[in-house]
């Protein structure tokens, strides 16, 4: 599932950029931020520990 910068974040998680791969996180009902590269493109991933990717 693809999400934003900007937008409202649907569950609270890590959001991989999907052009660098850097991760932010965000809370649930927080705005997700920017990619620190300056993308705005994300991939949403839960925080589940031990998940190879
Ligand atoms: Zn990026």
């Amino acid at each position: 599932m693809a999400a934003h910068a900007g937008e409202t974040a649907q569950e609270t998680g890590d959001y991989f950029c999907a052009y660098c791969d850097e991760k932010v996180h965000a809370e649930r009902g927080e705005q997700i931020p920017e990619c620190p590269n300056g993308h705005r493109s994300f991939d949403t991933r839960r925080n589940e520990p031990g998940s190879a990717r």
